[in-house]
């Protein structure tokens, strides 16, 4: 089974989609990677939903990326009396250290971090962002506010303060249970949210050590700073626009996503673009102009991945939202300027052994009009450095290990297939053509162009380019 698109779709799994029959379907439709958000949901869920993924990865014979989103130090406030309460502009409100349930007044505000890190001036949001006051003075227990912009509130609403970097780390003691439990369960990808420093990643990925890439949410201005180190600590990028598009005006982040996405590519880290591409498909099936339009702007960018959140988490229509994000990426790929478009965005040489065999192996796969380049690949690593080309043949990444193939599931062009390893180079042309045969790649007499590394098995290396046609024995069953 393969797909007809080079970009990659993340689908966040939640009650619209928790059950094996909808996981299936959603697969079937186009995710390639799913996101499980640990700021929802028990344990148990989890681990069931996990499951599900995996059996679904056995049915389809397909290997499927699972992302494991950590809340980490999300800020909300405390409860409130009534189910909602109104919030008048002009009105004063207080957020204080009581942990009695809130009204139109005062709210609970469980973090002391923020009555030493604020200051009168400052300015402090609620629910998104829909509601914002202005801080008119600051003691040990409690800040007064006036409301700038009122609205509706209700219980444990996000709470964001844009300008400030606050003292906080970015794994919290939840987010360190649900991780130990994430890893165990075997979920391929980390995700962090609200990292500030590049200490952040650091300190996660000690705990991780090894057990699963680290993918670094950007949705902290403070991120801007410290890019292209935070870039080259992790294994992938989400530019989280929910909360970055709090923390910054919504018109700073079209901006800061071409860059983000630019520099991602730059160092060749697979970079997901996130969060209500299709919004309004939560409550009705066809997506605004402006949302279709968002989805194919961050194709045109190059992209790895688009995001569907509460499209699929929490909404009516979690296959059309798939469905659709498939079809509007598929229509972008066909353009005739889309190729200009996202090289305009594109990568300078890097001048290691591996980028000059994966450069020569996409300018001849072009040239010849290769149905494949495949590439061998341990770590996955020679896979990700020929999609940094963006080449126009697609990528078949080999791999003797099912967490590598899982993890490329998210990385744009690659199709990644789970087999033994070979070992001789001779066997290795043979398993590739073989391959891209039963995967529907290549067929009888079509070219792929083979990458690898000699002496064969030695890690890193890669700098033999060879061209092969499937021939008559490598469409034969017994051949791998
Ligand atoms: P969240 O992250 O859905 O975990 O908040 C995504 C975002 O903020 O965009
Ligand atoms: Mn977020």
């Amino acid at each position: 089974m393969r797909r007809y698109r080079f970009a990659k779709i993340v689908a966040t799994l939640g009650p619209s989609s928790n059950t094996y029959e909808k996981i299936a379907e959603l697969f079937k439709a186009g995710v390639d990677s799913f996101r499980l958000n640990f700021s929802h949901g028990s344990h148990e869920d989890h681990q069931q939903i996990y499951e599900h993924i995996r059996k679904a990865e056995k049915e389809f014979d397909r290997p499927i990326g699972i992302i494991a989103d950590l809340q980490g130090p999300k800020l909300r406030i405390g409860k409130l009396k009534d189910q909602d309460v109104f919030l008048k502009t002009g009105e004063k409100f207080v957020l204080d250290k009581n942990d009695e349930d809130g009204d139109e007044t005062r709210a609970f505000l469980p973090h002391p971090e923020l009555f030493e890190a604020l200051n009168v001036g400052d300015e402090l949001l609620i629910f998104d962002g829909k509601i914002r006051l202005n801080i008119e003075a600051v003691t040990q227990e409690k800040i007064e506010t006036t409301v700038a912009y009122g609205g509706r509130l209700t219980s444990f609403k996000g709470v964001n303060v844009p300008k400030i970097s606050l003292p906080l780390t970015a794994l919290t003691d939840k987010d360190k249970r649900d991780m130990a439990f994430a890893l165990d369960l075997g979920v391929d990808w980390v995700a962090l949210s609200f990292v500030q420093r590049p200490e952040d990643i650091i300190e996660a990925k000690n705990l991780i050590d090894g057990r699963a890439k680290i993918i670094t949410k950007l949705e902290k201005p403070s991120i801007v700073k410290h890019l292209d180190k935070l870039i080259e600590l992790s294994d992938g990028i989400m530019i989280a626009r929910g909360d970055l598009g709090v923390e910054i005006p919504a018109q700073d982040v079209p901006p800061l996503q071409k860059m983000i996405v630019r520099a991602a590519r730059e160092q060749g880290k697979p970079v997901i673009v996130a969060t209500q591409m299709l919004d309004s498909m939560v409550r009705a099936p066809p997506p605004t102009r402006a949302e279709a339009s968002d989805v194919a702007n961050a194709i045109y960018e190059g992209a790895d991945a688009v995001m569907l959140s509460e499209e699929t988490a929490a909404g009516n229509y979690p296959m059309e939202s798939v469905e659709m994000m498939d079809k509007i990426i598929t229509s972008v790929e066909k353009d005739e300027v889309y190729r200009a478009i996202m090289h305009a965005f594109g990568v300078d040489n890097r001048h290691t052994e591996p980028d000059a065999i994966t450069l020569s192996a996409s300018s001849a796969a072009k040239s010849i009009e290769a149905r494949a380049i495949v590439t061998y690949t341990t770590s996955g690593g020679t896979a990700v450095t020929a999609a940094r080309q963006r080449p126009t043949a697609p990528i078949l990444g080999i791999t003797g290990d099912i967490r590598t193939a899982r993890y490329l599931s998210l990385v744009w062009g690659v199709h990644s297939v789970h087999t033994h390893d070979a070992r001789t180079f001779d066997e290795m042309i043979d398993i590739a053509c073989h391959v891209a045969y039963e995967q529907e790649f290549a067929k009888q007499e079509e070219s792929i162009v083979i990458i690898a590394g000699t002496p064969f098995g030695t890690k890193g290396a890669t700098n033999v380019l060879r061209i092969a046609q499937v021939e008559d024995r490598h469409t034969q069953k017994q051949a791998a």
